[in-house]
């Protein structure tokens, strides 16, 4: 895997601790992605307790970033507040329905910032 630039200048996401005490410690850019099985993938994300290390392709645009932001942060807080802290319309979702809300979210308020994260993050009722 080749590690490209991070957004880290651009994004003054990293470093800041989002609504429910998740913090972005890191967005990193890379070449290429692959998920666990070898599919081609466009963003993951570690997470060490409430610590979310979010890796998204580079080949996106800025707009393109935006949706996975969202739906990364989403599944982070999912994370990092399971099982007792997860709002119940939560709590079946899959893959492709988060998708569908980080790309909601994404139309409504914008690209992913630090203000529409956390506001994401309150409507989803964290
Ligand atoms: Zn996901």
């Amino acid at each position: 895997m080749t590690q490209g630039p991070t957004i880290n200048d651009r994004d003054s996401l990293v470093g800041v601790t989002l609504h429910s005490g998740i913090l972005i410690e890191s967005v990193e850019c890379v070449d290429e992605l692959v998920d666990v099985i070898g599919r081609p993938a466009t963003e993951w994300t570690r997470r060490f307790g409430r610590r979310l290390q979010i890796t998204l392709l580079s080949s996106l645009s800025d707009d393109d970033r935006s949706v996975p932001m969202y739906h990364e942060v989403i599944e982070g807080a999912m994370g990092v507040h399971f099982p007792d802290g997860v709002p119940p319309r939560l709590h079946s979702v899959n893959e492709a329905q988060i998708d569908d809300l980080a790309r909601d979210f994404h139309q409504r308020l914008g690209s992913a910032t630090l203000e529409s994260l956390n506001q994401m993050l309150l409507e989803l009722g964290f």
